[in-house]
């Protein structure tokens, strides 16, 4: 039995970290564990997980499909007062918290507390979500008749997060899940179970049900499909790639599971020729390259007026090439390696092949040697004169990469920003009042931003994408209910009056 990591164990380099199943940290039942290295440096050891298989997803199911049959009857109150506790517990840990999320996943320093922070936030928000109002009350024909609806849960949902919102984005789908009376069985990113565990202790040290939260490491390959096929998850909850979206679109209609898919992006940025440059510089390059990059709402391309474009590539290329690069636990660091080797080659030979295709490389692109060569690091990069419907203008490179497209006024960038098959977050620069509206009117986004880089979210309001960015249903904010429940129409009339 492998105990509850606990603070003291996490100073040491390689500890051993289990699941969390029916209220235990426990191994795999194999005892099979995998290892997890720093983006940063490849001989720095995080730990060793739980390398799960299929008797280890079946407890946790099980688990969770008993524990439903309380938590679903569990006051409301009293779920928002566990979250509540949680939330205090990671608050205080968000120092320790953030500083291993950055070494597990490469953001920086301020970034890694800064999610953190944020995780805390999304707790308390759902705390708070949970002593809303949940169903509604209609006149009926009978007027003897209380007809009234109500907002059930759902049962035992499956949480699929990816590694680069290590705990923000389990929070913004565990917190709701939990607050409206699901129980969860939650497979974190393989690169990042770290930050999955931390979450979790937290949750569980709430004083959590056992069964109510239940984790699961290991790799997809093992334990995805265990998870999504089981008759007894009726939801699932997907943050990721496109391409394993597509298989879960497959397999929830198969069986009717409900799905919700957050996916990837290529958000545009467009600059105006009117709008405030040094302004419209900051944002768009904290856009494309803060946490390297690697956000589903990452500005990807700079659809930029041709009146302006040339002033506007040279202010981008001077600010991108300063950008200090390096370990993400260093104070003065900007941006941190991509999240392994593997994405750091992709990224390096989509530029050059970008390059090759027509674009010119402007700056950055190149692997980075010496003291960074351990580590999954690549020159952030712009790319200007991209073509718009090139790879580069159309694909999700997911690292440091902007692309500059020039066009000839706000109608064709629309066009450009459109024609994409994704639709998740776009920004426009101007100081045009009306141009900012026909621009929110008319851009296929699901979060859009005027005068702002085109990442940031915050708790209270829906998030999500249109077109292939989403599958219609929105996180966070109100709309976070609609996903965990379901409604029930309830008609309660009064007995006949005894004779
Ligand atoms: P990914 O490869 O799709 O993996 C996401 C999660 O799904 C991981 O936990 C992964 O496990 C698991 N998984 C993989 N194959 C599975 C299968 N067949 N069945 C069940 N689970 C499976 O994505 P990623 O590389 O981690 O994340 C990057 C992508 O996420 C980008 O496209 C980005 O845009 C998108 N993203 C979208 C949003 C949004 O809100 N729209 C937010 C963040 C990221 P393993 O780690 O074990 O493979």
């Amino acid at each position: 039995m492998v105990a509850s990591p606990s603070r003291t164990e996490t100073a040491a380099a390689a500890e051993t970290y289990g699941n969390y199943i029916a209220g235990e940290w426990r191994p795999a039942a194999s005892g099979a564990t995998m290892e997890n290295r720093s983006p940063a440096d490849r001989d720095e050891l995080v730990g060793h997980f739980a390398a799960s298989g299929r008797e280890d997803v079946e407890a946790a199911i099980a688990a969770a499909d008993e524990a439903f049959r309380t938590w679903r009857l569990t006051s409301p109150i009293a779920r928002a007062n566990f979250l509540h506790k949680a939330a205090n517990i990671l608050e205080a840990r968000i120092p320790d918290v953030g500083r291993e999320l950055t070494r597990e996943e490469g953001k920086t320093l301020k970034e890694g507390i800064g999610e953190t922070t944020r995780a805390v936030q999304i707790l308390r928000y759902f705390a708070g979500e949970a002593q809303q109002p949940s169903g509604e009350h209609y006149p009926s024909a009978n007027p003897q008749t209380l007809l009234y609806t109500v907002r059930e849960p759902l049962g035992v949902v499956a949480i699929i997060t990816p590694w680069n919102f290590p705990i923000a984005i389990p929070a913004w789908k565990i917190a709701p899940a939990l607050a409206f009376g699901n129980t969860v069985v939650f497979k974190p990113a393989s690169l990042t179970p770290l930050t999955a565990v931390r979450l979790v202790e937290a949750l569980a040290e709430a004083g959590l049900p056992a069964g109510v939260l239940n984790l699961v490491t290991g790799s997809a390959a093992e334990v995805g499909d265990l998870l999504t096929n089981d008759p007894r998850v009726v939801a699932i909850s997907f943050t990721g790639s496109n391409a394993v979206g597509a298989e879960l679109r497959q397999t929830a209609a198969k069986r009717g599971a409900k799905l919700q898919l957050e996916l990837g992006g290529k958000n545009p940025a467009i600059v105006l020729a009117d709008a405030d440059l040094d302004h419209a510089l900051g944002q768009v390059v904290a856009g494309a390259m803060m946490s390297t990059g690697q956000k589903c709402t990452a500005t990807s391309r700079a659809i930029v007026d041709r009146r302006i474009a040339d002033r506007f590539t040279d202010m981008l290329a001077e600010r991108i090439g300063s950008l200090k690069v390096g370990n993400p636990l260093q104070a003065d660091v900007q941006i941190g390696p991509l999240i392994d080797e593997p994405a750091a080659e992709r990224v390096a030979s989509e530029v050059a092949a970008a390059s090759q295709a027509g674009a010119s490389l402007l700056v950055g692109g190149d692997r980075l040697g010496g003291d960074l060569g351990r580590g999954a690091f690549v020159a952030p990069a712009l790319l200007g004169e991209v073509a718009a419907d090139s790879r580069l203008g159309q694909e999700e490179l997911f690292g440091p990469v902007l692309g500059v497209i020039p066009v000839d006024g706000l109608d064709e960038a629309i066009a450009v920003a459109n024609g994409v098959r994704f639709g998740l977050s776009a920004s426009l620069f101007t100081r045009d009042l009306g141009r900012a509206l026909a621009f929110a009117q008319q851009i296929e986004a699901g979060v859009v931003h005027v005068n702002s880089e085109t990442a940031g979210a915050e708790p209270q309001v829906p998030f999500g994408g249109m077109k292939g960015s989403s599958s219609y249903s929105r996180e966070q904010g109100k709309a976070a209910r609609d996903f965990f429940t379901q409604s029930k129409t309830v008609y309660i009339d009064p007995p006949p009056a005894q004779a």
